[in-house]
């Protein structure tokens, strides 16, 4: 297989690499650092590390890669019985951590190797097979306890390139990322992403909308980012001139790792005339659908495939959705180079992943547009509610919820009905809390907008929605509350 950063050899060595606040790594010295590391590394199966939003964290992976050791990103703020399971499921022989990382007991076990990012040392020759596994990356935990996904270094450099495709993605973008580095979307696409084009990365450390400001008004092109970073770019534009000249100059702004309220959407495009592009996901599939550079943005559609992702939407009884008419619900099912190959130790999760023939099954339910635009309708978990005869997605009824003035934040749930099966519960933060909508006003309001049998019949006020590191909403825990 071909090198997955050609830039760490190929590159002018004073070309920059990574930025994480003061500090910065020209490509020579990244690859100097990385490759020093990676003498220390040998003889071990597998390595954590320690995932801190720090440069120490970018060169640890790339040492891993380049040594073909299979890296395991842990987060940092992973409570001690979260930690204790990754650590006793993926057995790592060494943990990879910065020189002041304090680490917490369920570590306590394991040798540390402190990264020295100004270590200097020969670029090994990058020899590993396309199927070996690259990165063992852990599941948001969103839907239940968070599974080991084995991600070959195929599927990282099938992703990046497909990605670089759509997105039109060069080695002189430069990109702002605010995101954490033990997911899919802050580690692969957002730090190993500009290094395989050659590109370089600022990251901000903690997300902050002047942060992103500040650096798309210096030379950064391309900001990557989750909903809820987008909601809070949604409320500053109104009051920061500096925030809306930095996104209406950059090339591109893209959200992705979860639905992109139509709101916060709608409300960029008015302030700053450009459009965000929402690409999907899974750390199983890295990426399978984005909306291109050269393609149109709309609100509350992925996009289409991939070049190399085949997708097809399945329903219940098996049968393949063939019609492109924006309303018969199917499973999303993917398969291509993108995928992983396994869940680690869970044969049998494995297994009911995957059909016979090999699609994997996503667990995401959508339409299709006529033009091949996904709209993904929500999880099939969670999202999708059973009510009168009817399939109705949460995500349309909080899009709705959301243009209520009354509401900060909503998330849709069903729960058990006598007479409807299910009936369609709103969990609201309102925007006052003094004085919160009433359930006849909200449920007039979306009855108006979408259709009368979608109105929510109880309602729920909540001073914060419980929310993943990620910024998912965790329905399990407002079912439960
Ligand atoms: P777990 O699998 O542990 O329950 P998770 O599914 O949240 O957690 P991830 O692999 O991080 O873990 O997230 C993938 C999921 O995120 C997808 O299956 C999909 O439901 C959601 N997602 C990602 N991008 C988007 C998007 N643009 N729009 C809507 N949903 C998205
Ligand atoms: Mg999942």
């Amino acid at each position: 297989m071909t090198p997955l950063f050609p830039a760490l050899t190929d590159a002018p060595a004073d070309r920059p690499a990574l930025r994480f606040g003061e500090r910065s790594l020209t490509y020579a010295q990244l690859a100097a650092a990385a490759g020093a590391l990676t003498d220390r590394l040998g003889g071990s199966t597998r390595v954590a590390v320690w995932a801190t939003p720090t440069m120490e964290t970018a060169v640890a992976v790339v040492a891993a890669l380049l040594a073909g050791v299979p890296a395991v990103p842990l987060n940092p703020k992973s409570g001690g019985k979260e930690l204790g399971h990754i650590l006793s499921d993926s057995a790592p022989g060494l943990v990879l951590a910065a020189p002041d990382d304090q680490l917490p007991g369920p570590l306590d076990g394991l040798a540390r190797v402190d990264v020295d990012v100004h270590a200097t040392g020969p670029v090994p020759g990058d020899h590993a097979d396309e199927a070996d596994p690259a990165l063992i990356v852990y599941t948001s935990g969103t839907t239940g306890p968070p599974k080991g996904a084995v991600i070959p270094r195929r599927a990282i450099a099938a992703t990046l390139d497909a990605l670089a495709d759509a997105w039109q993605w060069t080695g002189d973008d430069v990109l702002v990322h605010g995101l954490p580095l033990f997911h899919v979307h802050g580690l692969v696409l957002g730090t190993l992403g500009p290094l395989r084009r050659g590109g370089s990365v600022r990251h901000l450390g903690r997300f902050s909308t002047q942060g992103v400001a500040r650096e798309l008004n210096t030379g950064a092109t391309m900001l990557f980012g989750v909903p809820t970073m987008y909601h809070r770019i949604a409320e500053a534009v109104t009051s920061d001139p500096e925030l809306v000249k930095a996104l209406t100059g950059a090339r591109l702004l893209v959200s992705g790792s979860a639905a992109l309220p139509v709101h916060d959407h709608g409300r960029i495009a008015t302030a700053t005339g450009r459009r965000v592009i929402e690409r999907y996901g899974m750390t199983e599939t890295l990426m399978n659908t984005s909306v291109r550079a050269d393609g149109e943005a709309r609100p509350g559609t992925v996009g289409v495939p991939l070049p190399g992702v085949e997708l097809r939407l399945v329903e219940e009884d098996g049968s393949e959705v063939t019609a492109y008419d924006g309303e018969t619900v199917g499973e999303i099912q993917v398969r291509g180079p993108n995928l992983f190959t396994e869940y680690l130790n869970r044969p049998d999760a494995t297994a009911a992943a995957f059909t016979a023939d090999g699609w994997f099954r996503t667990g995401d339910m959508a339409v299709r547009d006529p033009d091949g635009y996904v709209r993904i309708v929500g999880r099939k978990a969670t999202d999708l509610i059973k009510s009168g005869g009817y399939k109705i997605g949460a995500g349309e009824i909080e899009n709705a919820l959301l243009e209520h003035p009354g509401v900060r934040e909503a998330a849709v749930t069903g729960e058990p009905d006598p007479d409807l099966g299910e009936r369609i519960v709103a969990w609201i933060v309102p925007a006052d809390p003094q004085a919160p909508p009433a359930l006849a006003e909200l449920a007039d309001h979306v009855a108006q907008r979408l259709a009368p049998h979608k109105r929510p019949r109880v309602v729920h006020h909540l001073d914060a929605l419980p929310r993943n590191d990620m910024g998912k909403i965790m329905k399990r825990a407002l079912a439960h509350d």
